[in-house]
């Protein structure tokens, strides 16, 4: 027998459940899922490398697959070009200055702090079964991306492994073959209890130290002694098996059953310079540096042709967490992608990303490139400006839409586009000023750490170099001072050298 008081907030419960239905079939939307979630990180891998970006001959089916059941999104901006940087953006939903990783390496600034909210930690807070399965060391623990897991395959074990003052550290052992890292994580699938949040990285077009098998780069140039050497062929032979190893990803979660139920992304951290800009690697800021594969399925939803407007990769978070229904514990600086995957009109972006390469310890690159100490891009509509703060005579605008291979630099002669964009980075206020002096709290052999980096081709940059700042207010070219808050600025200061200097 139900006792009077009960069965009315029994009642209740099932009016307010009723009511809640009710609005979502009255805004056109489902209900949310506990959908499994899978993103996928492809280290360095440029958007223009996949088929369904462009490269002729059928080299990604797998991907190009998923991009027909999904969204393919054309301007995807990443916030940075090296690993750490831009995957704290992606897990967090948060840019360069809120997570607060900027460097690759350096006495601070390399490493998520803890209790920093990802994508990890809020669903396994949900119920979700966590894991990652990782393919190099720049995403391992020592950089704070294992809290929140269940499971954390990764490279963290490789650190401290010297013995009696010895480090050796080799190279294989620092980054795994996407077919590795593909079979622990079918093997991780088999045993995650659902729904399950799963973050595989790969690393294969990073550098060509694993290579594919050979029937892959039979295309791919070689030395005089018959040795495959950097090429495009041999970036794009990586790209292509590593498409072949997400194919048998993708196979597992068809044949689990659970494929239905997944909400796939995949999307990279970068891409690579491949001669582009005069410059092989990555660390600077250019389209085939930031301009990044995003590849979105939601289960149930009908695939959306491409998607041309700017977004940045700080809103994947925020797409995956509204697609499940789960609100994040702190406001994310990205925005749902909802809209644009729903083929409805959304308000504009605008992507932001930063090099601190001057503050970072690993930065060998500068001895060739001094100009790329520091770094800061936005992207608006069509238009992208790269400011140098060090060199403001030597920034960059491009119009995108006429130069997408960034080719013309339109700094000098289009003034009002450039004090626009400089409007939006100074409010954005993205600025780093200093190399960071704190002590190292991690508790990892540092010393350790920087030869693993070297390893991986992150060789040694010497001392940060200490330039001095100065501040002045977008379009006030006249004043500049030492300390910002002696200015009142509408719009926020400018990054700019010291007037003394
Ligand atoms: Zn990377």
């Amino acid at each position: 027998m139900i006792r009077g008081p009960l069965l009315l907030a029994l009642l209740g419960f099932v009016l307010l459940l009723a009511l809640g239905a009710g609005a979502f079939l009255l805004l056109g939307r489902q209900a949310p899922q506990r959908w499994n979630v899978v993103v996928l990180t492809l280290d360095t891998t440029r958007a223009d490398f996949l088929g369904c970006y462009g490269r002729p001959g059928d080299p990604t089916p797998n991907l190009d697959a998923l991009a027909a059941l999904g969204t393919r999104f054309d301007l995807a901006i990443a916030t940075a070009s090296v690993t750490p940087v831009s995957h704290a953006s992606i897990l967090t939903g948060l840019d360069n200055r809120e997570h607060g990783v900027r460097v690759l390496s350096g006495m601070c600034g390399y490493a998520l702090k803890r209790g920093t909210p990802t994508l990890a930690t809020i669903l396994k807070a949900e119920g979700y079964a966590t894991a990652a399965v990782h393919s190099a060391f720049p995403v391992s623990a020592y950089f704070g991306f294992d809290e929140g897991y269940d499971v954390f395959e990764s490279f963290e074990g490789v650190i401290g492994r010297s013995q009696a003052g010895t480090m050796s550290w080799p190279l294989t052992e620092l980054q795994r073959r996407s077919d590795d890292t593909t079979a622990i994580v079918v093997e991780q699938l088999a045993a995650l209890d659902e729904p399950f949040f799963l973050w595989v990285h790969y690393w294969d077009p990073h550098d060509p130290v694993l290579l594919p098998p050979e029937e892959w780069t039979r295309n791919a140039p070689r030395g005089p002694r018959g040795e495959l050497v950097m090429s495009r062929e041999l970036y794009g032979a990586e790209v292509s098996y590593l498409d072949a190893q997400i194919g048998r990803l993708f196979a597992a979660l068809q044949a689990s059953g659970e494929w239905d139920r997944t909400l796939v992304v995949v999307v990279a951290d970068h891409g690579e310079g491949l001669g582009d800009h005069g410059w092989p690697f990555h660390r600077i800021l250019y389209q085939e540096q930031i301009r990044v594969p995003l590849l979105v399925r939601v289960p149930g939803l009908a695939s959306t042709p491409a998607v041309p407007e700017v977004v940045s990769t700080v809103d994947i978070a925020p797409t995956v967490l509204d697609y499940l229904g789960v609100r994040p514990p702190r406001a994310m600086s990205g925005r749902t992608l909802r809209p644009l995957l729903e083929g409805r009109p959304d308000a504009p972006r605008t992507a932001f990303a930063d090099q601190i390469n001057g503050y970072d310890l690993n930065a060998a690159m500068l001895k060739s490139r001094p100009d790329d100490d520091f770094l800061y891009a936005v992207v608006n509509g069509s238009w992208k400006l790269v400011w140098r703060p060090n060199r403001p005579e030597k920034s960059e605008l491009y119009d995108l839409s006429a130069d997408p291979g960034e080719m013309h630099n339109r700094f000098a002669d289009e003034p009002g586009e450039v004090l626009r964009l400089q409007k939006l980075l100074a409010r954005h206020g993205p600025w780093v000023t200093a190399p960071c002096h704190e002590p190292d709290a991690t508790g990892v052999d540092r010393e350790a750490a920087l030869k693993i980096l070297e390893g991986l081709g992150y060789a040694g940059g010497g001392e940060p170099i200490e330039p001095r700042w100065g501040f002045l207010c977008p379009g006030a070219p006249g004043r500049v001072v030492s300390d910002p808050l002696e200015l009142d600025c509408p719009d926020g200061v400018l990054l700019v050298p010291s007037a003394a200097r």
